[in-house]
């Protein structure tokens, strides 16, 4: 599943072809992707940007539309694709361009917005780490279940908040209150880091991600805990261990890794 290197990169990667470029047609063959239905008219509108949104999608159009899409398990959106039967939408541009939404499994959506979503935590980017440590000392939870949390901090998902942990030392189930001002500050260095190296190899290609042009990501080569059961730590050499918590799979290094 996507999370915020993977959006960013499809969000560059779609720009400069969507940016200025007006929507000719569009066409929803998949209803149920859909939300906010009937689909609004949104022929004759121009593409503003193209953001990331934490793990989702921004199309801003002019005229005070936004289209938020989520790209959930196999959700894709893809220029100058040859459509077909996963096909659940498709916005044909005054270049001759052609954008399509393609998901098999359909646990991604096409939300049509008239104002900025709302609902999720900061991005990683926007926060301070002095910020970013005061809300963490107001959570109860394990910081696995805590970095999970969208409406805590958007954009971080299974494998970066994995990946995150390692590269601060912290423990999958440490209290996330009880950690120290330095230590959850480090964390957020650590958070940030880890994005912009991951958006610099252009995210991870575990399944089925692709960015707009159908170009696999790198990053998955610079994991160093997630899916890495059994292998040694590249740190320390302990054997990488994989827990369930919160009935997500967790890779951490019992040795490097403390609470
Ligand atoms: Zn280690």
């Amino acid at each position: 599943m996507p999370e915020l290197p993977e959006a960013e990169t499809i969000a560059r990667s779609l720009s400069p072809h969507l940016v200025g470029r007006r929507i000719e047609a569009a066409a929803y063959p998949g209803q149920r992707v859909l939300r906010g239905k009937p689909a609004p008219d949104i022929s004759g509108r121009q593409f503003v940007s193209i953001e990331r949104f934490g793990k989702q999608l921004l199309l801003r159009l002019d005229g005070d539309t936004l289209i938020l899409v989520k790209l959930g398990m196999t959700g894709a959106l893809l220029l100058d694709a040859a459509p077909d039967a996963y096909t659940r939408a498709g916005f044909t541009l005054d270049s001759g361009s052609r954008l399509l939404f393609r998901d098999t499994r359909q646990f991604g959506s096409l939300n049509f917005l008239a104002g900025e979503p709302t609902g999720l935590g900061p991005d990683p980017f926007e926060l301070s780490a002095a910020a970013f440590a005061q809300r963490l000392r107001a959570k109860q939870t394990r910081l696995k279940v805590t970095l999970l949390n969208q409406q805590f901090l958007r954009g971080l998902g299974n494998i970066y908040v994995d990946e995150a942990l390692h590269r601060a030392g912290l423990h999958p189930l440490a209290r996330a209150s009880r950690l120290t001002a330095g230590r959850a500050e480090a964390l957020h260095t650590a958070i940030v880091e880890l994005l912009t190296h991951a958006i610099a190899e252009r995210g991870s290609s575990i399944s089925d991600y692709v960015d707009g042009s159908g170009a696999r990501g790198n990053f998955q080569n610079f994991h160093r805990v997630y899916g890495r059961e059994g292998q040694p730590c590249l740190h320390c050499g302990e054997p990488i261990v994989r827990l369930v918590v919160a009935q997500r799979g967790t890779h951490y290094c019992p040795a490097c890794q403390t609470r």
